[in-house]
């Protein structure tokens, strides 16, 4: 099935924004992007990529008058609060009836719920969608994105959404309900956050005790520690080429996100009653390793080097075979 979309919104193009609308973009040709964002230079610097098919907004409601589907792409949800509900500037000071509005930021489920009972209450025929993403900026530019939706497999909507979002992705997966998609992704973050503390630590123990990292990652890869972690993001530097840790952490998923995401999971699980034990412990390693200038900033794999891991191991292996 093919849709035609002739105005698409896009609101917020920051490291993840701007790829995603460049996507949408080289995609679809025939598209007018209506863009904001409250800093001024990602917003420019697509305007004059795509002069003619480019349009700079002073804020939400704008974008809103003149898109039919809106895609919201800001940090926390006191963002998302702002693009939708404020009471002068908000999307919902336009007239939002029969509009899609796809919210791909990572917040917490609460505030996407509020936004969306809201949505629903002023225009019944409005869609709202909670969407967030991982594969990162990398992922964003490569349109290789995850997506996951907050709604039913069935949901009339669904082809559609498939069809828009797979311009950007290469997985979307409907999850079920309103808020199961946030839900998804800071399940996922929870997991992916301590499976890399574990492997820090692990390598450090071995490391410590005299052992080559790039033995025991080996090791690990033809054992039961193997991981995403481990083969795409090793968080010791020096092992795999191209990944941060071997950049001096530089690029990949701030470690400040990964404390965001990770307390999500842990308010989550607390609102639900469900019991973690690794789930404050992992929240203060993440938020100490964000509040260390060592680390701030860089890809929260830097969560071996928070914990004291040997960076400069190379050179106690330099005369081994
Ligand atoms: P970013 O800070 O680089 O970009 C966010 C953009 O939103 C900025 O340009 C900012 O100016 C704009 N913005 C903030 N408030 C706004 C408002 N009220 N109105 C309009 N624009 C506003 O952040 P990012 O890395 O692009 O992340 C965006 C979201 O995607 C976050 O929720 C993040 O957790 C999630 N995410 C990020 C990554 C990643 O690797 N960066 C991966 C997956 C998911």
């Amino acid at each position: 099935m093919s849709f035609s979309y002739d105005t698409i919104g896009f609101i917020g193009v920051g490291s993840m924004g701007q790829h995603m609308a460049d996507n949408l973009l080289q995609k679809l040709e025939s598209v007018r992007l209506y863009v904001h964002d409250v800093s001024r230079a990602p917003v420019d610097a697509l305007c004059s990529k795509y002069p003619e098919r480019v349009v700079a907004c002073a804020n939400s409601q704008q974008v809103a008058e003149h898109s039919s589907l809106i895609l919201s792409m800001v940090p926390e949800g006191s963002h998302v609060r702002d693009v939708y509900l404020d009471p002068s500037t908000g999307i919902l000071v336009a007239d939002a009836s029969n509009k899609i509005l796809i919210d791909c930021s990572t917040i917490d489920a609460a505030t996407s719920l509020a936004v969306r009972e809201q949505t629903r209450s002023l225009y019944p025929t409005a869609s709202f969608y909670d969407a967030p993403v991982s594969g990162g900026v990398l992922g964003a530019q490569r349109a290789t994105l995850t997506f996951m939706l907050g709604c039913s497999p069935t949901d009339p909507n669904m082809p559609l959404l498939r069809d828009l979002l797979g311009k950007m992705g290469s997985n979307i997966f409907a999850c079920g309900g309103p808020s199961l998609g946030l839900v998804a992704k800071a399940c996922n973050n929870y997991c992916s956050g301590l499976i890399a503390i574990a492997t820090s630590e692990a390598m450090n123990i071995g490391m410590a005790a005299g052992m080559d990292p790039r033995l025991l990652k080996q090791i690990f890869d033809s054992s039961t520690a193997q991981s995403t972690i481990l083969d795409k993001w090793c968080p010791v530097p020096g092992i795999l080429p191209e990944v941060p840790s071997s950049n001096g952490y530089k690029g990949g998923f701030k470690v400040q996100l990964m404390r965001k995401d990770f307390g999500l999971a842990v308010d989550t699980a607390k609102r639900l009653g469900v019991r973690l034990a690794l789930g404050d412990v992992g929240l203060e390693t993440y938020t100490a390793a964000m509040n260390d200038p060592r680390c701030r900033d860089l890809d929260s794999r830097v969560v071996y080097r928070f914990l004291g891991g040997n960076e400069d191991w190379e050179k106690d292996f330099e005369n081994v075979d």
